[in-house]
């Protein structure tokens, strides 16, 4: 028939009508995101401050936009000294969380982090002995 489709669209328009709205005025109302969101890559610690990473270079090797570089420290291998993160170059693909054998990582919720610098989008999550960034304190699911 002629005009169907018309129709058929103009029946789910106000179907939507009657639904409540979806939209969130932000910034004025901060959206409460999925807790499995993947914005920035984050460090777990534990309560002294000891980061979760072992050093043992699965991220690096295994992340394939070259995102991650670990600086062990030379005179204990299992410990980093530097773990940066160049976060402009990342495609949230998740692979190093995945791949951790110490499920020292995990994406933080923390999306209001533009920049007009590349520059800013580059962080250490390890910087000498001391753990950086988000994600202090418990580990919850990934
Ligand atoms: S999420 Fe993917 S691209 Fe980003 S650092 Fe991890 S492995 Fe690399
Ligand atoms: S895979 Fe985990 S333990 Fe190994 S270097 Fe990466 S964050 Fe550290």
């Amino acid at each position: 028939m002629f005009g169907q489709g018309l129709l058929k669209g103009l029946g789910i328009t106000f179907q939507r009508l009657r639904r409540p709205t979806e939209t969130q005025l932000y910034p004025y109302q901060q959206p409460v995101l999925p807790a499995t969101s993947r914005m920035f890559l984050a460090m777990y610690h534990d309560e002294a401050g000891v980061p979760a990473c072992k050093a043992c270079m699965t991220c690096q090797t295994g992340c394939p936009d070259h995102v991650i570089r670990i600086e062990k420290d030379t005179e204990n291998p299992k410990v980093p000294l530097s773990f940066t993160v160049n976060s402009g170059r990342c495609t949230f693909c998740g692979i190093c969380v995945e791949l951790c054998p110490f499920s020292a990582l995990h994406f933080t919720g923390d999306f209001e982090r533009a920049t007009y610098l590349k520059s800013d989008l580059i962080y250490k999550l390890v910087d000498g002995s001391r753990a950086t960034g988000e994600g202090e304190g418990e580990r919850h699911g990934r």
